[in-house]
């Protein structure tokens, strides 16, 4: 059934993701700071409004997509619960802190919404496409409000547990995304130090145990393995920005939790370096340059 959606946050990811909610057939009234973006809504057929309270007006669904914690706590506690109708339902899709995740939902619960966390896997294509995976933390009866909606900016939805289940399991992944992406570099860097031709490496290991999703799908070296972002110098994949962001969110919930990560905090080690020396916007498989020498 078609619902008013609120939808605050139009960057990178929820401008895709927005296009195809009103591509489904929602009416998506759209906030942001940022009047490109606000442009960019409009042109994909979403009503805009340079005021939160207004894109929240007789909301059925809030939607955000916004770049962390601190934001995504300010902006409900501010705004989203101030100005949306008394049983709107909302969707948190950012990517942010465990704690900061149960404390809105809390605060959405005392005030009689129902909230889930529910962070994407998948690049900006992805959101374009609609193709994301949806990891979503929240009671069945919210999951079950919240599937309709995301199965129409994503691929797969998956109930991950309680509340904040989402943002858990989505760091838990990057992680080990940030870790087998070090791994498979430091793979490649050697076999060509051993003299291997490194498509041949690459047609041994993508067929034996030490084959990885960083090695099939997101193949770090230029010509080999499927196209990449390393077959276009490192551009316009998943920034080592964002990567450097999930692993200090997985760093920060490790110590929380007491959790024994050796690789994942090499790893997060490794980003920091390697976005300090200015490659914050470089592919996170680029790593493998910092290797290959
Ligand atoms: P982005 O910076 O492109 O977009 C964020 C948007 O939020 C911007 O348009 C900004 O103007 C807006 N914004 C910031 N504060 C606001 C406020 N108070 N009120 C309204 N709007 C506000 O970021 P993105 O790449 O779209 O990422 C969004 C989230 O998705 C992040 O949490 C990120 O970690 C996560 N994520 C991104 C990717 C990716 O490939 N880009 C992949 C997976 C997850």
């Amino acid at each position: 059934m078609a619902k008013r959606i609120a939808f605050i946050g139009l960057g990178n990811m929820g401008s895709g993701m927005a296009a195809n909610l009103v591509a489904h057939g929602h009416k998506v009234e759209a906030f942001d700071l940022d009047t490109a973006a606000l442009g960019r809504a409009k042109l994909a057929g979403c009503g805009v409004h340079t005021s939160i309270n207004a894109a929240l007006d007789s909301a059925d669904v809030v939607v955000t997509m916004l770049p962390d914690g601190k934001i995504v706590r300010s902006v409900y506690q501010n705004d989203v619960l101030k100005w949306a109708p008394r049983d709107a339902l909302f969707i948190d899709c950012s990517t942010i802190d465990v704690a900061s995740a149960h404390a809105v939902i809390a605060m959405a619960g005392t005030h009689g919404h129902p909230m889930v966390d529910a962070p994407v896997s998948g690049g900006i294509t992805a959101a374009k496409n609609g193709t994301l995976t949806f990891m979503v933390g929240g009671s069945d009866a919210a999951f079950a409000a919240a599937q309709p909606i995301l199965s129409a900016m994503g691929a797969a939805v998956v109930h991950a547990g309680g509340d904040g289940a989402g943002q858990a399991a989505k760091i838990c992944n990057n992680m080990l995304l940030g870790a087998t992406m070090v791994a498979t570099s430091e793979a490649f860097a050697m076999a060509e130090k051993l003299g291997l031709d490194l498509q041949a490496f690459y047609d041994i290991s993508s067929k034996s145990s030490g084959q990885s999703w960083s090695m099939t799908s997101y193949c770090p070296v230029p010509g080999v393995g499927p196209v990449t972002p390393a077959d276009n110098d490192y551009e316009g994949g998943f920034t080592s920005a964002l990567m450097l962001k999930d692993l200090r969110l997985a760093m920060a919930a490790a110590a929380e939790s007491g959790a024994n990560v050796p690789m994942g905090h090499r790893a997060a080690e490794l980003y920091e370096a390697f976005v300090s020396a200015g490659n914050a916007g470089k592919d996170f498989s680029a790593i493998i340059k910092t290797l290959r020498k």
